[in-house]
């Protein structure tokens, strides 16, 4: 069955990689069963809300190659939630109070102080007309609740299974600020409806406020889409989210040379019942998804893993899924410079310093001045094919004297200026010969 679903930011920062697995969860049910992906701007906070924010939004998720099918945003819609707010007041469910924050902040702070859970009192279901008319006169601007109808409301999440919010335990939520605008709350209800909404797939920091929005819905006279409210994610000691990447915002992986697919798929597999890998592409991470698997715990965020993703995602790329981003890098070594390299790189980055070393100049390291120079003498003219390397090396041994490490070490590092990185034999073939005698002469070349 096809399926309609939206992510719903608010452009008032960046998205992070919590937002960054709502959206993929979203966008993997989409891929998975057909259907509709809507971004939807929650930008009916008109002075937090910012178009850059809103910008940089879709331009992370244009980065994890998202499939965006429609895009709405609230700001263009207050006619619809004026109508919705008026039904409600004509059914007696959206009521007027007056109370400042001062007073709802006493009121709570008496509650507590008696045990008792900071839940609105409902006084303002109290007022009389005449109380009204004596604010109003008073130039005292009402702020309206929804009256919740204080009975258990029952759903099956597609994540949690079988759950319920008393509504006698939560506050009669604010949908409409003492100057008209909106929270939050009305909106979203509305929306859902309007654009056919058939999952409302979330964090879990929401299932309260699915409990009270059930209600809306129904007092719309419309149905509740099925809910499915994930986990939250923790860092990889179970608390808090490290921020290793200077914070939590896609922009920074992005600029640390992650990889869309590797955090993908990270996000895509933490928490569940598959083992964390990567896959190359979406389509593999949308056969692979189902609700089922999400477990109830939270979900472990873990940089180190990430990083090895990203690596082992480079090491499994071909060439031609990396070629322009490669030219832009200024590598410009072909399919034969990454073959090589690309076993060697955490980062797409790293490809540039490892064509560096092909291309030069490396700095001279120096290694013994005989050893170095009866190599100089023995590197054999080119073209170079795969047995160079023997060929080189074997000369050098004969004439030195030298095997193993003390063989291969100073000439690794000679011809590269590293004590590591991709299989000699092959990166030789790249550097060719004149390079390699000036480098073993301690040339900088
Ligand atoms: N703008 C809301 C948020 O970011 C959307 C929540 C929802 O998906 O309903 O929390």
């Amino acid at each position: 069955m096809p399926v309609t679903v939206r992510f719903a930011p608010s452009p008032t920062g960046l998205l992070h990689v919590g937002n960054a697995r709502t959206a993929l969860i979203n966008q993997l049910l989409v891929l998975k069963q057909g259907g509709t992906f809507v971004l939807r701007v929650d930008d009916t906070d008109l002075e937090r809300s910012k178009k850059e924010f809103e910008t940089a939004i879709e331009a992370d998720l244009a980065w994890l190659g998202f499939r965006i099918d429609a895009k709405v945003k609230q700001s263009d819609r207050f006619k619809l939630y004026d109508a919705a707010a008026a039904k409600l007041k004509a059914a007696g469910l959206l009521y007027p109070c007056y109370e400042t924050e001062d007073e709802l902040d006493r009121k709570r702070k008496i509650q507590r102080a008696q045990g008792q859970p900071p839940v609105y009192d409902r006084a303002a279901l109290t007022l009389t007309d005449a109380d009204k008319a004596k604010f109003d006169a008073a130039g005292r601007k009402p702020h309206w609740r929804f009256k919740l109808s204080h009975t258990t409301v029952e759903w099956t999440d597609q994540v949690r299974g079988a759950s319920h919010i008393d509504t006698g335990s939560i506050s009669d939520p604010i949908l409409v600020r003492e100057d008209g605008s909106y929270l939050y709350t009305l909106p979203s209800v509305v929306d859902d409806l309007d654009l056919a909404i058939t999952h409302v797939v979330r964090g879990e920091d929401h299932v309260t406020n699915s409990g009270a929005q059930i209600e809306i819905y129904t007092a719309l006279g419309g149905r509740p889409p099925l809910f499915a409210h994930t986990p939250l994610l923790v860092g990889a000691d179970g608390e808090k989210l490290s921020k290793r990447f200077g914070s939590l915002a896609l922009a920074e992986f992005r600029a640390a040379g992650i990889e869309p697919l590797a955090l993908s798929s990270l996000l895509a597999k933490i928490g569940t019942s598959d083992s964390v890998e990567v896959r190359a592409d979406m389509a593999r991470l949308a056969d692979e998804f189902d609700f089922a698997k999400i477990g109830r715990a939270p979900a472990r965020f873990d940089e180190a893993e990430l990083k090895r993703l990203n690596a082992q995602l480079l090491h499994e790329t071909p060439y031609e899924r990396v070629a322009d981003r490669l030219a832009a890098l200024g590598v410009d070594g072909g399919a034969d410079f990454w073959d090589v390299a690309r076993a060697n790189v955490e980062t797409l980055g790293d490809a540039a310093s490892w064509w560096k070393v092909v291309s030069g100049p490396v700095d001279p390291v120096s290694v013994d001045a005989a050893f170095a120079a009866a190599a100089a003498d023995s590197v054999p003219d080119g073209p170079y094919t795969a047995e160079s390397w023997t060929v080189f090396t074997d000369a050098v041994k004969e004439k030195t004297g030298a095997k193993g490490k003390n063989l291969f070490m100073p000439l690794r590092l000679a011809l590269t200026g590293r004590p590591r990185g991709p299989e000699m034999d092959k990166l030789f073939v790249l550097i060719g010969p004149e390079k390699a005698k000036k480098r073993l002469q301690g040339e900088a070349a």
